[in-house]
């Protein structure tokens, strides 16, 4: 079977493929010709290691490869177009502020000057504990007090190339105030806000009534206030960011040439600008649609760059000033790839059965219609006899309530029911064609796989703004998924579901998947989830942190495990809510005791029955063996 129904050509060509024992593999993108390795042996290995699912996994590689290919995609960039100029991305450490992924983070970037964005004092803490390349910057975006002012301007001091970038024109007074005191001249940026609005998820990051960044008045009364204070030579930076997941690459050359009026007025006016930072923005295509759309993008890495830097030539060489240090702040496009979420299925809910049922003398007469369906059930009346067949169990039911039906009667109605809805999927399998209404019902119909996961802890942004990660099993790609399902989490919220899946054709309602058994592991991985979902994810139902494995791949096959990091203990959950776990251990013994005094509780049954308190407290929230 070779038809990709999950479309991983499509979206994870870089790092996935199906391999010929029918399991997902992990290429590895810096020796494409050598073996991928079985992401199945990867996890069943992780188990045994005591890693068990759900597992984030996290491969490093994919991020060395992301850092190396933007990179290179700008330099390459640079070439073409005849640019004058340099290129210095830095990392928004707000997508994914994780340690074990801003020091490899740094590490890779090194040799290409790559710098970190903050936009908090912790995020600036962060980010001055690394030893960064003594050409790359720290962008400092966000509300700024004194404190976080105090400090940037200090690690000037140390070597450091840290720009407060103004957020607001109340900045520059407690800025300067602070820069006199110490002594030490500021690097400043000015954010500026773009009248061009794009499209996307976060269109509201742009425009007029955007909440970041100066309009040109304030720009204007922020430079007369530099120079007269003496100022204006700290100015070195511009900055805008449009939002993320930008879906269309013609709205990035707009914004890009509208920053480019602001830079050349600013250098007219005498601000001595060196760098031109665009922001965040270049997408990952999620659905590998290659259309503007949510979750897709209509452009590749490298006509990004071109796009930019030709727009960028084009307008400054007009106006006659030096094309600036080019600055951008991908964060998605750098560590979406490098982690996926690999989760086992717990139990199934079918919604259909492959069991017949017999016509018998005493069936009520509606259930007998509803049994003899099948009889003229094809192509052309499936609407037909989905139609009979919702209208006679809503009879039957309505019986039953009025106490007209008894129990057996009204089990069978419910059975010959999900024999016929399997009757109906089955006809309707066989062609494309079928009308939305069926569509819609057929989707309705859909079995639910349990996942151990929880949706609001590991991938919040398909809860919260109906992302979509695409999802695919690691096995079984050599044979015919049979069933249609949708996903529901382990959180007791109707919310934690997944209903939105990427598949060859285009995004699905549904998601085809084997039947799975008991005695057998059902493994799924969601791709794309490195941005964003690791710190916004929530404790709901108290499900806590996964377990995490930082793995790279061997040039020869097979892989190292560079770092594990368990997930949440049941202990851990319960202080981040305000629960002291001894105080709740000796409660605990506290009703026991009790107990024991006023139910004739034994010695034995008591210590039994602690002890499963106490090891409960110290393991994993999510679903063990
Ligand atoms: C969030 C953010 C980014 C990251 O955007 P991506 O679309 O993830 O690349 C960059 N810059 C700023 C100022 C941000 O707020």
């Amino acid at each position: 079977m070779d038809d990709d129904i999950y479309g991983i050509k499509k979206w994870g060509d870089d790092i996935l493929e199906v391999l010929n024992n029918g399991n997902i593999g992990l290429k590895n993108p810096f020796y494409p010709s050598n073996p991928s390795i079985d992401l199945i042996k990867i996890v069943k290995s992780l188990n045994e290691r005591g890693i068990s699912c759900p597992v984030l996994l996290r491969v490093t590689d994919y991020l060395a490869f992301r850092i190396k290919q933007i990179n290179e995609s700008f330099f390459k960039a640079i070439k073409e177009v005849g640019y004058k100029g340099y290129y210095k991305g830095v990392f928004p450490v707000k997508v994914n502020q994780q340690a074990q992924v801003i020091d490899r983070i740094v590490d890779f970037g090194k040799e290409f000057d790559f710098g970190l964005e903050v936009g908090s004092k912790p995020e600036l803490l962060i980010a001055l504990a690394h030893d960064l390349s003594s050409e790359s910057t720290i962008i400092c975006n966000g509300i700024k007090d004194r404190e976080f002012i105090n400090l940037a301007i200090l690690s000037l001091k140390i070597g450091f190339k840290t720009i407060l970038v103004l957020e607001s024109p109340r900045e520059l007074d407690l800025i300067i105030e602070v820069s006199q005191e110490l002594n030490v001249r500021p690097l400043l940026g000015i954010r500026i806000k773009l009248t061009n609005k794009v499209s996307g998820n976060w269109s509201q990051s742009s425009g007029d009534r955007s909440a970041f960044g100066l309009s040109v008045e304030q720009v204007m009364k922020v430079i007369k206030k530099l120079k007269s204070y003496n100022y204006l030579d700290c100015l070195v930076l511009q900055h805008s960011h449009l939002g993320s997941q930008i879906p269309d690459i013609i709205e990035i050359r707009k914004t890009t040439q509208e920053a480019c009026r602001f830079y050349s007025e600013m250098c007219k006016q005498g601000a001595p600008l060196e760098y031109l930072d665009l922001g965040g923005g270049l997408g990952v295509d999620y659905t590998g649609e290659q259309k503007s759309s949510f979750n897709s993008i209509n452009y590749s890495l490298d006509e990004y760059c071109i796009n930019i830097l030709e727009t960028v030539k084009y307008e400054l060489d007009q106006s006659n000033i030096d094309n600036p240090i080019i600055i951008t702040e991908s964060g998605r496009a750098c560590i979406a790839s490098s982690s996926m979420l690999i989760f086992n299925i717990l139990g199934t809910t079918n919604f259909d059965s492959e069991k017949k049922q017999e016509l018998n003398s005493k069936d009520h007469p509606l259930l007998k219609n509803m049994i003899q369906i099948p009889e003229y059930l094809n192509l052309e009346r499936a609407q037909e006899c989905l139609n009979d067949l919702n209208y006679y169990r809503e009879e039957i039911r309505a019986l039953f309530r009025s106490g007209q039906i008894d129990l057996s009667n009204m089990a069978k109605t419910e059975e010959t029911y999900l024999y016929v809805i399997n009757k109906i999927k089955t006809v309707l399998s066989s062609t494309t064609e079928i009308t939305e209404e069926l569509q819609d019902a057929i989707d309705n119909m859909a079995d639910i796989y349990h996942g151990n996961f929880s949706l609001f802890q590991s991938l919040p942004d398909v809860w919260a703004i109906d992302q979509i990660h695409p999802i695919a099993p690691l096995q079984k790609h050599n044979k015919r998924p049979n069933r249609r399902v949708i996903l529901n989490d382990i959180t007791c919220d109707s919310d934690g579901i997944i209903n939105k899946f990427v598949l060859k054709e285009g995004v699905s309602n549904t998601l085809p998947l084997h039947d799975v058994s008991d005695d057998e592991d059902y493994f799924l991985g969601v791709f794309f989830i490195g941005a964003y979902q690791e710190t916004l994810g929530d404790l709901h139902n108290l499900f806590g942190d996964t377990n995490v494995a930082t793995i790279k791949l061997k040039e020869n096959g097979g892989f190292q495990l560079l770092h594990e990091q368990e997930g949440d203990t049941i202990s851990e959950v319960l202080t981040y809510v305000e629960y002291e776990p001894k105080n709740i251990i000796n409660r605990f013994k506290h009703i026991v005791e009790d107990a024991v005094r006023s139910r004739d509780l034994s010695l034995s049954e008591r210590k039994k029955i602690t002890q499963t308190f106490k090891d409960s407290i110290s393991g994993y929230t999510y679903f063990e063996k």
